[in-house]
């Protein structure tokens, strides 16, 4: 890892995924079985990851597959779980959801009442980064959302959305949503603290251009830390560890090495070296 920029660490808890995207690069889907990280394990590679002597974000990202997975199947307990793990380390959690989930109200609900419980009990903030996405169609789940967090000012105070997926779209998406969220009694506007929805009572900001490059990580083949604006350039600018349910360890997407009780900082000279050797 270089030692100049800053790394990251992701986890990807399951390959499952409510949606069967076309353009999917996660090799999830609703065919794959859930078979959620074990959370130990989590917690083990978070605090050796910790102990590295190299400059990292304090973010994590949690990813799949769909990260709610769990809450699909009535497990309201492994998304909390996986956020104290988080706190207990004192890092951010950010969630990387489809977010299809605002469609269906009791799931939302359940979803943000127990995450904002974790969150206010922890008195800390969990990033939910939704993938606002064409080939999703979540524009009237994630205006439900927004509406639900206009609702829920304690939802609201702990649950920081953040929308990702507009480097190639971001025009007709934003038009999607603007359009989806007008259906739920959502008004736009835009002041000097930048641009927000509101019902008329309660205000929310929208974020899409989120600077902290942790937000882009573990999506995608580009599974590098980076940031972008809305002219769609990219800058990558760190080093991203994944690890996902079946004690796989990545570096920045390249060779996949099972870690097998290795400690994380050994398994990370491994790819290290292997990557050294790819580029000779
Ligand atoms: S929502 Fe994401 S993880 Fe799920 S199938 Fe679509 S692209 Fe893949």
């Amino acid at each position: 890892m270089s030692d100049t920029k800053k790394t990251g660490i992701a986890f990807k808890t399951t390959n499952w995924c409510n949606l069967s995207c076309a353009h999917c690069c996660e090799k999830s889907g609703p065919e794959y079985q859930q078979n959620l990280m074990n959370l130990d394990k989590m917690a083990l590679y978070l605090s050796e990851f910790n102990a590295l002597p190299i400059e990292k974000y304090d973010t994590v990202a949690l990813t799949g597959g769909e990260v709610m997975a769990p809450y699909y199947s009535y497990d309201d307990t492994y998304i909390p779980s996986a956020l104290q793990i988080i706190f207990n380390e004192n890092m951010t959690p950010c969630l990387k959801t489809n977010g299809i989930w605002g469609n269906d109200e009791n799931l939302m609900n359940r979803i943000l009442s127990t995450i904002t419980d974790v969150a206010g009990d922890n008195g800390k903030k969990v990033i939910m980064d939704v993938s606002l996405d064409r080939f999703h169609k979540n524009f009237a789940a994630v205006a439900k959302i927004y509406r639900s967090l206009l609702n829920n000012p304690t939802c609201a105070k702990y649950i920081t959305v953040v929308l990702q997926g507009i480097k190639n779209n971001s025009v007709r998406s934003f038009y999607d949503l603007f359009m989806a969220s007008s259906g739920y009694g959502i008004i736009w506007g835009k002041d000097i603290s930048g641009q927000y929805i509101t019902d008329g009572v309660s205000r929310y900001p929208i974020i899409y251009n989120f600077n902290q490059a942790i937000a882009n990580i573990g999506r995608a083949r580009a599974n590098k830390l980076g940031t972008f604006n809305l002219t769609g350039q990219s800058d990558i600018y760190g080093d991203c560890i994944m690890i996902d349910a079946k004690d796989r360890v990545r570096l920045n997407h390249i060779n996949a090495l099972v870690m097998n009780g290795r400690p994380l900082g050994d398994c990370i000279k491994i790819l290290e070296q292997k990557s050294k050797q790819r580029k000779h």
